[in-house]
């Protein structure tokens, strides 16, 4: 779906992303790991145009979605988001979260998202409080409705920055089950994580990132039991 040529990010002098070369397949779950400040979520933020790339190509339908003329909102509206921290709207009931995106974004008739949105409340076990105020929910409730309200957009590709990372541990698994599910399902996923065991068993290729660029990738197979990189078996042995 996406196909990433000769990426470059910079901050100043700081060169964040180095000539990364990756794609996304439909159908693919891709899982992004590695330490911090490696530039798992610029890469995100990049894909997503939240930041601008200093070079190199986003290649999607054919077409490189960095060149002036192209339609960058029609491509953005494609591409599900998913936040460590979840950003819904506090104040507005779990069922308004997942259509205001519709209803401005896609211009869907209200009753149209709502039906969209009851559909993905459901995939992620939360159609139970869709008249509950995000704000009295627990961390994994709001993450599981922020994932509703991304996959209400009927996204091609489904980004994931560490979804989990800011949940009390208890919270983690019901999140990582709702992710399971939507893998098992045929989303095309991208998810930046930490959580190895998820990785090995859901990814269909896991990428090693580090200082801005990718050392190593494969099935997870590779990655974990066989790292051909000796900076992958570095950065194994310190977080497994
Ligand atoms: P983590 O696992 O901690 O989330 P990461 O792999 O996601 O790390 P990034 O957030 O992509 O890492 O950051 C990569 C580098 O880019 C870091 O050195 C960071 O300080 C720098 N950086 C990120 N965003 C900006 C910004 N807006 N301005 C300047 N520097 C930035
Ligand atoms: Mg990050």
């Amino acid at each position: 779906v996406i196909e990433i040529q000769h990426l470059s990010k910079s901050f100043g002098t700081h060169e964040v992303l180095k000539d990364i070369d990756f794609s996304v397949q439909k159908g693919e779950v891709v899982c992004v790991i590695g330490s911090s400040g490696s530039g798992k979520s610029t890469l995100l933020r990049c894909i997503n145009l939240l930041e601008k790339p200093s070079g190199g190509k986003i290649i999607y339908n054919g077409e490189n979605i960095l060149d002036d003329r192209h339609d960058i909102h029609a491509y953005r509206t494609k591409l599900g988001m998913v936040f460590q921290q979840f950003n819904l709207f506090n104040n507005h009931n779990v069922l308004n979260n997942c259509v205001v995106g519709q209803v401005k974004v896609m211009k869907r008739r209200k009753e149209e998202a709502e039906k969209v949105a009851i559909k993905y409340l459901n995939v992620v076990g939360m159609d139970q409080y869709v008249n509950a105020k995000a704000q009295q929910l627990s961390g994994g409730q709001k993450q599981r409705v922020a994932i509703a309200r991304a996959l209400s957009m009927e996204p091609d590709v489904m980004l994931f920055d560490e979804p989990t990372s800011a949940l009390d541990p208890e919270m983690v698994g019901e999140v990582l089950k709702v992710m399971k599910d939507l893998a098992k399902s045929g989303l095309t996923m991208l998810i930046v994580t930490h959580e190895m065991e998820f990785a090995k068993e859901v990814a269909d290729r896991v990428v090693f990132m580090d200082k801005g660029v990718i050392v190593e990738e494969g099935p997870p197979e590779q990655i974990f039991n066989q790292p051909q990189k000796e900076r992958t078996r570095e950065f194994l042995k310190r977080t497994l």
